[in-house]
């Protein structure tokens, strides 16, 4: 299968060529010529899988005719959960369409509106936005929707996790009836399901990875450590194993500053990316990563959503999140289209619980190692002894205590503090302020990820996959 059968022109062509695609993925082969053809689609895709392309490359290829776009006008939109992915699809869409007269722009909160504005003012045919921020230029008449012929929804069950339902309401309203709609979602739970019944018109569905399961090209596997070990450990596997490029989850702000000033003292060159870095600091870190210059990449899940980094060769779970779908994001950062990856968990005993969750979502149990030099005394109990139910959203209290006693950060989190669909508040929600005061900062503005709800059953009876190996 080539990128010319699936009927696009030669420009996007050439821009494919120059990106070094050999041959569609799965996702493009399927939503290329549906998109080409105006269907609606309803995609079930995780980050990795090649979607990007998969809207982008028709939408620029149907854009290419049609009408001039005139000035405050938009042509297609696409709306992203975080200011990092909408860069991310922004860069995407510039790239694919660098042989095309077309014009396309990035717009999200935490940065000054006036630029974009700016922007704006001639039109463009491909806007990417974060919610909140586009109906901020709404409200100021920057941006205006009537010539508006496609819409596409990319990441919607983060988008609704991190509270934008109301937003996409709002937006939707504002749209022509008349469209082209897109999408995109990693799961498709009830939310998603009811979000999309008033939007698509006899979508197209395509899921090219089972709900809720890891990229099959990733190795996946977990280290038994002590946690006052952890560090050490990281240390010690950066240096031994020779690892050049490693993307690092820890749960809190602070973990990630005090792990990188360790690592740092070990001589290994890091830096941390999390909701208290502006985005210039982590556009900066992240040029840097890619460019080989930082070794050792330090993130919050919420700063590592979206990151695209192409063939990234290892994902280290520093702590293992505390929502087991969350895992599964993380891991999804590596092993991307075409390519193979490692995704390693340092795990403690305390984290038993959060393991066993995980695997019962993946079905899957992780095979165990334990280092030389690292055996730990706390020895991580079997997880077919853990039991793991789903849990139900909890109401969040006044200032949310995440159990780990008083010294402990708070974990990082979407501070967004509305309440969420059918009057449910969002699990670990904090009440902050704006920079211009308001008390509803937007997640786009630099808040943290949102607490999702663990939707996966059980699988009842089902006995492990793995049985764990022998530590070497
Ligand atoms: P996405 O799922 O859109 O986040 O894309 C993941 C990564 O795969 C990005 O780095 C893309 O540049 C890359 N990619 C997209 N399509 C292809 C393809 N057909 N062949 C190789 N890499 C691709």
């Amino acid at each position: 299968m080539s990128f010319a059968s699936l009927g696009l022109s030669a420009p996007l062509l050439r821009a494919i060529d120059e990106s070094g695609y050999a041959t569609p993925t799965p996702i493009q082969i399927k939503a290329i010529p549906a998109v080409l053809a105006g269907r609606d689609i309803m995609a079930a895709a995780q980050t990795g899988t090649g979607k990007t392309a998969s809207f982008a490359l028709p939408l620029l290829q149907r854009l290419t005719s049609g009408p001039q776009v005139k000035s405050n006008h938009i042509r297609a939109l696409v709306l992203t959960p975080t200011r990092e992915l909408a860069v991310q699809v922004g860069q995407n869409v510039a790239n694919y369409g660098k042989h095309l007269s077309l014009k396309s722009a990035v717009v999200y909160g935490g940065v000054k509106i006036n630029p974009q504005m700016m922007k704006l003012r001639g039109g463009v045919d491909v806007l990417v936005a974060t919610p909140g921020r586009l109906l901020d230029l709404f409200s100021q008449n920057a941006v205006k929707f009537s010539q508006l012929e496609t819409l596409v929804l990319d990441e919607a069950d983060r988008m609704l996790d991190l509270g934008f339902s109301d937003e996409i309401r709002k937006v939707l309203a504002l749209l022509p009836k008349r469209r082209q709609n897109l999408l995109f979602s990693a799961t498709f739970g009830e939310d998603i399901r009811k979000l999309s019944d008033g939007l698509l018109n006899q979508p197209l569905q395509v899921e090219v990875s089972p709900r809720n399961s890891t990229a099959q090209s990733v190795k996946q596997w977990v280290y038994e450590v002590d946690k006052s070990k952890k560090a050490a450990l990281l240390s010690h596997l950066v240096r031994n194993q020779g690892w050049t490029q490693v993307l690092v989850f820890i749960r809190t702000k602070h973990g990630a500053d005090s792990l990188v000033a360790n690592l740092i003292r070990d001589g290994i060159a890091a830096a941390a990316i999390h909701g208290s870095k502006s985005q210039g600091v982590r556009s900066r870190v992240l040029a840097e990563f890619k460019a080989n210059r930082i070794r050792v990449l330090v993130a919050t899940d919420i700063a590592a959503r979206g990151i695209d980094i192409s063939e990234l060769p290892l994902v280290i779970n520093y702590e293992l999140p505390k929502v087991p779908e969350d895992y599964i994001h993380r891991i999804g950062r590596t092993g991307r289209a075409g390519s193979t990856g490692e995704g390693i968990s340092l795990v403690s005993a305390d984290e038993v619980k959060l393991l066993a969750a995980i695997e019962t979502l993946i079905r899957l149990t992780l095979v165990r190692e334990v280092e030389n030099g690292f055996i730990p005394t706390h020895k991580v109990p079997l997880t077919r002894d853990v039991r793991v139910r789903p849990k139900k959203p909890k109401k969040p209290k006044q200032k949310l205590d995440r159990g780990a006693g008083p010294k402990m950060e708070q974990e990082e989190q979407d501070n967004n503090t509305k309440p969420r669909r059918g009057g449910k508040p969002a699990i670990g929600n904090r009440r902050q302020k704006t920079a211009d005061g308001r008390n509803k900062p937007r997640p786009e503005a630099g808040a943290g990820a949102a607490k999702k709800r663990l939707s996966s059953k059980p699988k009842r009876g089902a006995p492990p996959k793995n049985s764990p190996r022998k530590p070497r």
